[in-house]
């Protein structure tokens, strides 16, 4: 693994995550555990891009020879933007955390969601139908699971953000698309979540990054209840928040993280590794 992009290396398939800030990104660790455990011979490296040249990054790494990238904080909507090709989710998503390069184009998917999926419902065991489901946030991150939990078949769905405006517009998105009738779907400032309960409650904002409460009531969590903060490495104070008033069950996003990295790199080998060992390896 890594920090460098441009030494040429001896016919050896290249990945990298691009983003910025990307120095303490775990996804080298990950992909490097996932090449071990399956045998496939890659290279996964930082790359750090500067705010105003992703693109101009990306046209680099394809001429030094990539095969791919996990792109993160903040060019996963420029991602979006410079694919030729979208997935289909990557395109209800309208954001990309993963590129395939192929000689003559760039191929865009997006794999946060399923990470969630599937950290939540097969790592925890909680199954999101007939829930009652709370995301919290509508920035990228949100609307990246939007689709993938509605797939899911939760009883109802309250999207709250601090900028009701960006809540109400992830709302009639879903409902111009007409897809997901059977769900009930709306759109919430925090001070209309009084006196409601949730049984999955997801915080997909970036508030544990300073150590920010969320102004959410007390008796939030229903009986049984997932806090998920999408964040990791740490307990957030959503997380302790949580464990005070309430939830059955609390969690950081370090589960969705692996996840979504076997997921991009089952795209780009063809391969799905174990995540079991790999989310041990990182709690360690
Ligand atoms: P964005 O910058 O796109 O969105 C930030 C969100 O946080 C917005 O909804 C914003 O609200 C809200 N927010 C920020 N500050 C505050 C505040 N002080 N009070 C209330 N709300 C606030 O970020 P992303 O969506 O890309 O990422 C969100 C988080 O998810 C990050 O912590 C990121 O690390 C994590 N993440 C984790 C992944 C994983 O695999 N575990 C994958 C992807 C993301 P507003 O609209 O009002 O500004």
């Amino acid at each position: 693994v890594s920090d460098k992009y441009a030494e040429p290396l001896n016919g050896v398939d290249r990945y990298a995550v691009v983003g910025n800030p990307v120095e303490h990104s775990k996804s080298p660790l990950i992909h490097h555990a996932f090449a071990l455990q399956t045998g496939q011979d890659i290279e996964y490296s930082r790359v750090l891009a500067p705010l105003d040249g992703f693109a101009m990054t990306v046209q680099s790494m394809r001429e030094t020879g990539f095969k791919g990238a996990n792109v993160t904080v903040p060019f996963k909507l420029e991602a979006f933007h410079l694919a030729n090709h979208l997935s289909e989710r990557a395109h209800d998503a309208g954001a990309v955390n993963t590129l395939l390069f192929n000689t003559e184009s760039i191929v865009g998917d997006n794999t946060d969601g399923v990470g969630l999926i599937r950290d939540i419902e097969q790592n925890l065991g909680i199954s999101f139908e007939q829930k009652k489901v709370l995301l919290i946030g509508a920035g990228g991150a949100a609307e990246g699971v939007l689709h993938p939990v509605l797939e899911q078949h939760p009883q109802l769905l309250v999207i709250a953000n601090r900028s009701l405006d960006k809540a109400l517009k992830m709302v009639k998105k879903v409902e111009d698309q007409g897809e997901y009738r059977f769900v009930s779907v709306n759109a919430y400032a925090f001070d209309d979540l009084k006196g409601q309960q949730f049984d999955i409650v997801i915080n997909a904002t970036s508030v544990g990054l300073t150590d920010t409460k969320l102004p959410l009531p007390r008796d939030i969590f229903a009986e049984g209840a997932l806090a998920y903060d999408m964040m990791y490495g740490r307990e957030t104070p959503f997380m302790d928040f949580a464990r005070r008033h309430g939830a059955a069950k609390v969690s950081d996003g370090m589960g969705m993280l692996v996840e979504q990295a076997a997921e991009s790199f089952f795209r780009w080998r063809n391969i799905r590794p174990l995540t079991a060992p790999v989310r041990a390896q990182l709690r360690a």
